[in-house]
């Protein structure tokens, strides 16, 4: 049996090779063989110059692939499935979030049977408001949404090889992995772990970078959202109907009634408001559409320490 970690690194001299140490005395208690796949993400720090290092005189079970440019947590873990040639893969952070001591307890599920074994997190050591945001999300996201989004599950689980095929084979550009690997499906379990906070380094979340996300979630794997436009419209032209047939009937009793100023401002800037909401959204959908037939790669690989068959698998 032999088990890939994939890890996607952005910025993270500062933990990167504690994360190693952490990572390969773990692996060596386990009945596994292994390898560590690193994917680093375009970074501007020592990132990669400390993964060369570290791979250096291990090419066997250290490999290493480097972005052009920063390119996103989601096409690092893409480059590292591709890369990955294990018979199950473990997708985790390189900051420590995500203790490697769980390993053990995943590759157990897994021999017992399981394709997708998630680790969620708790959200200990969270601000309250922040949790109960995610909450509502969550709970508002699962209304709409085809496949079922689970707060506190991140990207930290162990994939089959199976799994991770059936997510290769998904072209898509625009990846938001949470839902894509819930719509994979295959057989799921789910445990949870303490959170623990960073060990070194920054986070790479601003709150903007959340609310975009947020979005992502919301589109990316339905169209119930433009359905709901429809709806909108329908229900506010009724509304103007019946007020129209109203205000005819009024006037022919009591003549025609000047005042009403407030009311029309309000149904005006009421009107416009939603109907740039729904263009908005539109357009977001829009904006997929365009990104999606562009049929760009989801990244570009500076420097890798992967064996030619391998790079040539790394080609996107
Ligand atoms: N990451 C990445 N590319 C990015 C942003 C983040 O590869 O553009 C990596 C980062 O190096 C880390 C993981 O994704 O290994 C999670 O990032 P972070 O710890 O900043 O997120 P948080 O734990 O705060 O959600
Ligand atoms: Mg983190």
């Amino acid at each position: 049996m032999r088990l890939s970690i994939v890890v996607p690194c952005f910025n993270e001299e500062a933990v990167i090779e504690l994360f190693d140490a952490r990572i390969r005395q773990t692996l060596a208690t386990l009945p596994v063989e292994y390898e560590l796949c690193y994917v680093d993400d375009g970074s501007r720090d020592a990132t990669l110059d400390r993964l060369r290092a570290l791979a250096a005189g291990r090419e066997h079970t250290t490999r290493y692939v480097s972005f052009s440019r920063n390119f996103g947590k989601e096409a690092g873990i893409l480059a590292g499935l591709k890369a990955a040639t294990g018979d199950a893969v473990v997708i985790m952070d390189a900051d420590l979030q995500h203790p490697p001591e769980l390993i053990g307890r995943m590759l157990e599920l897994h021999q017992a049977g399981h394709d997708q074994i998630i680790a969620r997190r708790t959200r200990d050591g969270d601000k309250p408001l922040r949790t109960a945001l995610s909450r509502l999300y969550y709970r508002m996201v699962n209304q709409w949404v085809d496949v079922e989004l689970t707060d506190g599950v991140g990207d930290f689980r162990l994939l089959s090889r199976r799994a991770v095929d059936a997510l290769l084979s998904l072209p898509e550009y625009n990846r938001f992995s949470k839902g894509l690997f819930s719509w994979i499906g295959f057989d799921t379990v789910t445990f949870d772990y303490r959170n623990a906070a960073r060990e070194a380094g920054q986070t790479k979340w601003r709150i903007g970078a959340l609310v975009n996300y947020g979005i992502d979630g919301l589109i990316s794997f339905n169209n119930r959202p433009l359905r709901l436009a429809i709806y909108a419209g329908l229900g506010l032209a009724t509304v103007a109907a019946t007020y129209a047939v109203v205000v005819t009937v009024m006037a022919a009793i009591q003549g025609p009634d000047v005042p009403g100023y407030v009311t029309l401002l309000v149904a005006i800037v009421g009107l416009g408001g939603i109907q740039m909401l729904m263009l908005g959204l539109i357009g977001e959908y829009i904006g997929r559409i365009y990104y999606e037939t562009k049929r760009r790669p989801h990244f570009l690989v500076k420097e890798t320490n992967a064996a030619p068959q391998g790079s040539a698998a790394l080609a996107p």
